[in-house]
């Protein structure tokens, strides 16, 4: 069977879009896509969500997993044989000891970017470039910059401290990473690496590019106030770690910014996790009803005494780009959704909704609680995050709706975007 989806142009306005090149079933696959580049996010390595250096894939068994999120190592899952977590197929790379789930990956990473971006023996040497360039990306993006976190939760040493923090809290300053420096690093790696160096700058000039001005828009969102330091600081350590004669126009001012708006408008949150899978392996097993009611019922508490320790921190986070996901447009009633159950980068598409050919195929940017939010509401977090009013049939509808929010509606905005945002990239 051919694809069941195909990018067209829209209009200049508006874009490309994905549109179903057959009838599709809700509930039906429209397609599995996996990124051209992708990256772990480097709050969340650093926090121990162990993952894949490549695809990743979480690479603690479901027991562990629920163990370290719980902050409890004698906790005993059942059925421990729908854990898919094969220890034994993990490797090292032999040279900086970056963890891959296999063979394949290792080598796969080797053969894209890894030659270039291997740190050797200088894993942990803070003068070495990339390690430069990962720090300063690191205190404005994840812990560094908010004073009123407790000193020590500046220390990635302390995972612990994560559960001690309330929950609004954390909401709100944790972690504003929603793209990682990494993913460039990955490109810039990838295309100096490649033999055919053209066919990788085409692959990466089909993701939507932006004007100048929104451009700015995009980086002042993404690093704060001080965005015009920031952005030149980083750009002058991404240089001195990578810089490539046949790239030299992505180290200049005007390239790096269009190359931070690219990864930032077009990311696509990952989010990995071996206790999921171990749940939906879980759910799928013919058990007689008394087993049945009683493994349900230890999973619902699992997941409630997860919360009170970890909150929404479950999973292995990172972004990638995907070439047909990304001209996937927004609507505030999607008939398409994107989830990642192989516990892996591999995108899946899924319909939510019967789907005609010729039928534009959406998906929502905004996670179900944004959803439910006036039209007003709903269209400042896609102006904001987005640079785009929604006009899908819901917004229309709702187009002669007084124009002003609630108060409780409006008390909540501007402080949560970075963790709404972040949430709805990364639903497994
Ligand atoms: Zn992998
Ligand atoms: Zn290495
Ligand atoms: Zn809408």
């Amino acid at each position: 069977a051919g694809a069941a989806a195909e990018a067209r142009f829209i209009s200049s306005a508006k874009g490309k879009g994905l549109f179903a090149t057959k009838n599709i079933r809700k509930g039906e696959t429209v397609f599995v896509e996996r990124p051209v580049v992708s990256s772990q996010f480097l709050w969340n390595a650093l926090y121990n969500y162990r993952a894949c250096d490549h695809c990743l894939r979480a690479l603690e068994t479901a027991e562990e997993n629920a163990q370290r999120l719980l902050g409890k190592s004698s906790l005993v899952l059942p059925h421990p044989e729908q854990c898919s977590i094969r220890k034994d197929l993990h490797q090292q790379c032999p040279r900086c000891q970056v963890t891959y789930c296999s063979a394949e990956c290792r080598q796969a990473a080797l053969e894209q970017y890894h030659q270039v971006l291997c740190l050797g023996p200088s894993r942990d040497d803070p003068a070495h470039p990339l390690n430069k360039l990962q720090e300063a990306w690191r205190p404005d993006h994840s812990y560094g910059s908010c004073l009123c976190l407790p000193p020590a939760f500046h220390s990635p040493a302390s995972p612990d401290l994560l559960s001690s923090l309330s929950e609004s809290h954390r909401n709100m300053h944790y972690p504003p990473e929603t793209s990682s420096i990494m993913l460039m690093a990955r490109m810039v790696a990838t295309i100096k690496q490649a033999k055919d160096k053209e066919w990788w700058v085409k692959a990466f000039s089909q993701f939507c590019s932006k004007t100048a001005n929104e451009e700015e828009e995009i980086v002042h969102k993404l690093l704060g106030d001080k965005f015009k330091g920031q952005l030149e600081l980083l750009r002058l350590l991404f240089t001195e770690a990578l810089y490539d004669e046949y790239l030299s126009r992505w180290f200049t001012p005007e390239g790096f910014r269009s190359l931070f708006a690219l990864v930032g408008t077009n990311g696509q949150g990952i989010g990995t996790s071996s206790l999921s899978q171990w749940v939906h392996a879980c759910d799928a097993l013919d058990l007689p009803m008394l087993q049945r009611e009683e493994l349900d019922a230890f999973i619902d508490q699992l997941y409630k005494d997860i919360e009170k320790e970890s909150g929404e921190f479950l999973n292995c986070e990172g972004s990638g780009l995907y070439v047909l996901q990304s001209c996937c447009n927004h609507s505030c009633i999607p008939n398409a959704e994107t989830s990642f159950p192989e516990n892996n980068f591999l995108l899946h598409l899924t319909a939510l909704e019967d789907i005609e050919a010729g039928e534009e195929i959406c998906i929502s940017y905004l996670d179900c609680c944004q959803r439910e939010r006036s039209r007003h509401s709903r269209n400042k977090i896609l102006r904001e995050n987005y640079l785009f009013t929604c006009s899908c049939p819901k917004c229309l509808a709702q187009a002669d709706d007084a124009d002003v929010t609630s108060d409780e509606e409006e008390e909540g905005e501007g402080e949560t975007d970075d963790a709404e945002l972040e949430d709805e990239m990364t639903d497994v």
